[in-house]
């Protein structure tokens, strides 16, 4: 008999609106504040050298930042670079064909990819010549398995005639659409200007072409939305029925990212149309008959996410959710973050910097950290909560060799607070996020958070929601 693994979701908008806080979105665990300077590259070169006295032909996710946008949306919290100069991306490629170059010398043979993301900036900022050639350069640094996972996220705005068909031959098979919001006085306000035509004709061309799990990003919270405004933008999206759907909260931090201080502040939606926006969207999106896979992501059904949740078997990486097991992932270009074993190490953030070091032929690596086993053991329970929104006592004490009332006591404790708010469940058998809990995970994921709990962070998280 089939048993599902997925949780049921109830939206309880009072609580959401007690337990507004900031908080990791936990793409890793520990988070890439607490990666320390000095260390990086040995850590990393001692790490792919014990991988290959492991598991020497384990297949490898690849990963490569391609940074460039020529335009800046104003909501924008990513590390990405403004420009129209093509030409800068022919830069970027030589540095990394050196970037790649030093990685493949530490290998004795081809390694083995399954899994690649080209994420940004704007990957679709590179012409189809620019493309051709990175993907030259990767396939004479790595094999690519016949059944991989290609992935790229798409600017419908940027696009170049023939790239989607140009990277579906060369084996990309996913893609996820940047859309945001579709009311023109919206996108006018976040200087993001893009019909919905053209979104469902760049989505109609990804399906056309073979792409599958094609995902759209939606934000809420943006200048100008409102409850009528979303769900106009509901009614439209969900007429092109996207396999996925990525809802994300807008984090109004003008003192980190430059481009949101062109966001005027009295134009933002209040707190509490915020919330009911968030309602609208959670009920739509489930009475159309998506299914909640944890942290801002819907797919349908029949979707392999839906598919590995259903299973059991789901995923958290620095992409999000995922279906592939937890393989080494190797990650190129600025700012990109690597993770080789239990070892996680950062590219340098700034593009001089990253250029640098590749010209004195190191690795550019700026940042690093080794997991200790308590950083493993609090890594699964985490990933068990966000994945499966549960932590089965027997089994994770059988697997880590502890006992999970003495080990967490004192998270057990912290627990206490959100079990009384109905979060969570306790018992000697499990800890379950609740139904209504679904929506506030990783307030749960927290209490789990060793460095957060010795309060040694100075890092702002985005508030959840
Ligand atoms: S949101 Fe995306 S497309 Fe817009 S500026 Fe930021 S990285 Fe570029």
């Amino acid at each position: 008999m089939h048993v599902s693994h997925i949780s049921p979701v109830e939206f309880d908008a009072e609580l959401i609106a007690r337990h507004d806080g900031s908080g990791p979105r936990y793409t890793s665990y520990p988070t890439a504040d607490r990666f320390t300077q000095g260390h990086a590259v040995p850590n990393y070169l001692n790490a792919l050298h014990s991988r290959q006295a492991q598991r020497p032909g384990a297949a490898l996710s690849l990963y490569v930042h391609l940074p460039f946008c020529d335009t800046v949306c104003y909501y924008c919290a990513c590390n990405k670079i403004a420009t129209k100069d093509r030409g800068r991306a022919d830069v970027y490629l030589d540095y990394l064909e050196r970037e790649i170059a030093l990685v493949r010398a530490e290998f004795d043979q081809q390694p083995e990819v399954s899994q690649l993301h080209f994420g940004g900036g704007t990957p679709t900022f590179l012409t189809n010549a620019q493309f051709e050639r990175l993907m030259a350069i990767l396939k004479k640094g790595f094999t690519f398995k016949p059944d991989a996972e290609l992935s790229i996220e798409v600017d419908p705005r940027r696009l170049h005639d023939g790239i989607l068909a140009l990277l579906a031959r060369h084996g990309f098979n996913r893609m996820s659409l940047g859309v945001q919001d579709l009311d023109p006085v919206v996108q006018k306000a976040v200087n993001r200007i893009q019909p919905p035509e053209l979104t469902q004709s760049v989505l109609e061309q990804g399906r056309a072409l073979g792409y599958k799990s094609i995902n759209l990003d939606l934000i809420y919270g943006l200048p100008h939305q409102s409850v009528k405004t979303m769900e106009a933008t509901l009614v439209t999206v969900l007429g092109w029925r996207p396999d996925r759907i990525a809802l994300y909260s807008y984090a109004h931090l003008p003192e980190r990212f430059m481009p949101q201080r062109r966001i005027e502040v009295a134009m933002l939606p209040a707190p509490s149309e915020k919330l009911a926006m968030l309602k609208l969207a959670v009920t739509t999106l489930l009475d159309a008959g998506y299914v909640y896979i944890g942290m801002d992501h819907f797919a349908l059904p029949g979707d392999e996410l839906a598919v590995a949740l259903d299973e059991g078997t789901l995923q958290r990486n620095f992409q999000g959710y995922s279906t592939q097991a937890d393989c080494d992932l190797i990650a190129l270009g600025v700012s990109a973050i690597s993770r080789i074993g239990d070892v996680y190490a950062q590219n340098h953030r700034v593009l001089e910097d990253y250029y640098e070091a590749l010209d004195q032929r190191m690795l550019p690596l700026a940042k690093s950290l080794v997991m200790t086993r308590d950083d493993q053991v609090r890594k699964a329970a985490i990933h068990d909560l966000l994945c499966q929104s549960v932590i089965l006592i027997p089994d994770f004490e059988q697997q880590w060799g502890l006992s999970f009332a003495d080990y967490f006591a004192a998270d057990l404790a912290a627990l206490r607070e959100l079990e009384q708010d109905g979060l969570v469940t306790i018992s000697d058998q499990e800890i379950r996020i609740t139904p209504r809990g679904r929506f506030l995970a990783r307030i749960v994921a927290m209490r789990f958070d060793r460095y957060l709990r010795e309060a040694t962070t100075t890092a702002k998280y985005s508030r959840v929601i």
